[in-house]
Parts: C-alpha cells; sequence; structure tokens
C-alpha cells in the first residue's frame, strides 16, 4: 500500500504514513507521539487545513454545543466510533460555538451534525443524533462507497 498523508493528533503536522491491517501504529516524525489516538480530536479554524483538508483518509467531523444535549448524547456514540474505526476515518468534534467561523462557512443550521470529507471535499452530511448501531452503518456505507471509488 503507498503511504498516505495524514495529521498528527497531537501536533497537526503532516506525516505521510503507511496505513494497513499489518502495520504497526504510526508515531509522528515531528513530536515522536502517536499519529492516532482512536478518539476524536478537537477541530479549529488553525488547524482545519491539515486535519481535515489534506488529509489522505477520510474524516468524519461532529459539529456540537455544550448547550445541546442531542448532541451531548450522541458525542458518546461519536467517541465509541472513533476507538473503533480510526485509522480507517478520522474523528474531529467541532465545537460550533467556539468556532463559529467554521460553523457559518461549512453553513451548520442545526446539530448534532456530521460531515464527512474525503480528500478536501465534503462528501455527505447528515442532522441529528443517531443511536451507535446506525452510526456504524451509516459510516460503513460512505466508506466503502469512497474506497471503491
Ligand atoms: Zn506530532
Amino acid at each position: 500500500m503507498s503511504n498516505q498523508q495524514v495529521c498528527c493528533a497531537q501536533c497537526f503536522k503532516l506525516n505521510s504514513v503507511s496505513l494497513g491491517p499489518f502495520e504497526p501504529a504510526p508515531s509522528c516524525t515531528f513530536c515522536q507521539k502517536p499519529i492516532f489516538t482512536y478518539q476524536s480530536i478537537a477541530g479549529t479554524s488553525e488547524n482545519f487545513e491539515t486535519l481535515v483538508l489534506q488529509s489522505d483518509i477520510p474524516v468524519i467531523i461532529d459539529f456540537w454545543a455544550a448547550w445541546c444535549s442531542p448532541c451531548i448524547s450522541f458525542g458518546s456514540v461519536f467517541e465509541q466510533a472513533a476507538a473503533s474505526w480510526e485509522p480507517r476515518v478520522r474523528f474531529v468534534k467541532v465545537n460550533t460555538e467556539i468556532n463559529t467561523d467554521l460553523s457559518e462557512q461549512l453553513n451548520i443550521r442545526n446539530i448534532p451534525a456530521v460531515i464527512l470529507f474525503n480528500k478536501g471535499k465534503e462528501v455527505v452530511r447528515q442532522n441529528g443524533a443517531m443511536p451507535i448501531n446506525m452510526f456504524d452503518q451509516w459510516l460503513e456505507t460512505q466508506v466503502t462507497l469512497l474506497e471503491e471509488s
């Protein structure tokens, strides 16, 4: 498998790594820490470019806010999925109250909302919370389509 460009979860620098079921978990060339943490990463307008737009692996973003109770319950579903899906998909959470610029730019009207990005482009978005089995199934369908194209 050829190398893929992914962002380090700790220092947000881009690394070129070989990903696959038989590859060891990659460490960052710059900070030496693990590139994947199997948890969501807080997305901001500062790291959006390297974390989302320049990623060679698909990125799923959860847009949320602390006052939104469906967001909080979906948040635990999202974390559960992150633990099982990384490094096939990268998991990012954007707090819409802190990152109003990103939320406006991406036209977020209702939360929770998830957007799947691939190679710098929005592929699909979904509004509303989902239980884990539905979210897993939705991701499987979308990501399989991307991997086959
Ligand atoms: Zn790093």
